[in-house]
């Protein structure tokens, strides 16, 4: 069998050779032409994928993304409502109280689904002017409904904002009806992390007493290039949405994530489950953790585990973010099904 490792964890992700190439060519001038069409052509291929207007690149990990897209929502200066089921809807909390957001927290226990009713009972509370929260909740992989949100908030002509870090690039994805989203490379864009992305459908709002990394309108007044950008992330990141534009990785990855979730479902570990989802949260019977990762990695597969929130609860996850060949992710599945075969 492949001695290539297979990573399926959350992230960083599987990288096709093509990604490796484009990262290693000579590092080139952000302030030079080649570079200017290189950023242009990469933001101008997102809006596209994403049917967005505007695509802001900066420097960092998502949370850098979601630190912009929250000083954005500062700058607006409503009121708002942050949706919560999960580790990550919990940090978008933290980071807006931290910046001294106004917010009504809607927090769940992990793996609940939004009760859009409850939703609008809240709504109406209050003069709120928009709603965050994840799409996809990679803690617990649960997809949540983005386009229910997205209606609620224009019926109540309020933003919309998302983290759309574990969703962009995994799923079909329109964000013509949300006010901003946020990705990174490192994760289904199958590009190496560094690069935070903010997706948005309106000019940026102006801020005084935004710290100048964090303000987005900087970004646009100096046409998407205020600092050193790597060039040799943006060349991967180039690379790795090119490969994304053909459709038929994305319908493979799909098939396989169906394969994957009623294995898991066979063997009852996987309680949050969502058939959509490319990230699934393994909930193993008591004490089989440690044989379940050392088989695991044992056979060349990685997994998400060493997280400290996944530490804490015991669990695994099995997320398909990256590029893969069709044999390594049917050589995934049966081996999935014999270790789980062998330890429930
Ligand atoms: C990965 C992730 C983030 C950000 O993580 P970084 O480690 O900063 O890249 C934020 N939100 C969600 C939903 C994520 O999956």
């Amino acid at each position: 069998m492949t001695l290539e490792k297979i990573n399926l964890s959350t992230g960083p992700v599987h990288i096709s050779d093509a990604v490796r190439n484009a990262l290693s060519e000579p590092a080139v001038s952000h302030r030079s032409p080649y570079f200017r069409t290189l950023l242009d052509d990469t933001l101008a291929a997102l809006c596209n994928l994403f049917s967005v207007r505007h695509t802001f690149v900066m420097n960092g990990s998502g949370t850098m993304a979601n630190e912009v897209m929250l000083h954005q929502i500062k700058t607006l200066g409503s009121k708002g409502l942050i949706l919560s089921n999960g580790e990550f809807g919990s940090r978008l909390s933290r980071q807006a109280k931290r910046i001294g957001i106004d917010f009504i927290p809607y927090t769940l226990d992990w793996g609940r689904r939004f009760d859009l009713a409850a939703i609008k009972q809240l709504l109406s509370t209050g003069n709120m002017g928009w709603i965050l929260c994840c799409h996809c909740e990679t803690s617990t992989g649960v997809l949540n409904d983005l386009n229910a949100i997205a209606d609620l908030c224009e019926a109540h002509q309020m933003h919309c904002f998302v983290d759309c870090m574990s969703s962009v690039g995994t799923t079909h994805l329109n964000l013509s009806k949300v006010t901003m989203a946020t990705a990174s490379s490192g994760k289904g864009l199958g590009a190496y992390p560094g690069l935070a992305l903010v997706f948005s459908n309106v000019a940026p709002w102006r801020s005084d007493n935004t710290p100048t990394y964090l303000d987005l309108t900087n970004y646009a007044l100096k046409n998407n290039i205020p600092f050193t950008i790597s060039s040799n992330l943006i060349n991967a990141l180039h690379t790795a949405i090119l490969q994304k534009q053909t459709t038929a990785h994305t319908s493979m990855i799909h098939q396989y994530c169906h394969r994957y979730y009623d294995i898991l479902q066979r063997y009852d570990v996987v309680p949050f489950g969502d058939r959509q989802s490319k990230v699934f949260t393994l909930v193993l019977p008591d004490g089989k953790k440690p044989t379940f990762t050392a088989y695991m990695d044992e056979k060349q597969i990685i997994l998400s585990y060493e997280s400290e929130y996944l530490v804490k609860r015991n669990w695994v996850q099995l997320a398909v973010l990256g590029h893969y060949r069709e044999n390594q992710l049917d050589y995934a599945a049966a081996t999935l099904e014999q270790c789980l075969e062998r330890i429930c």
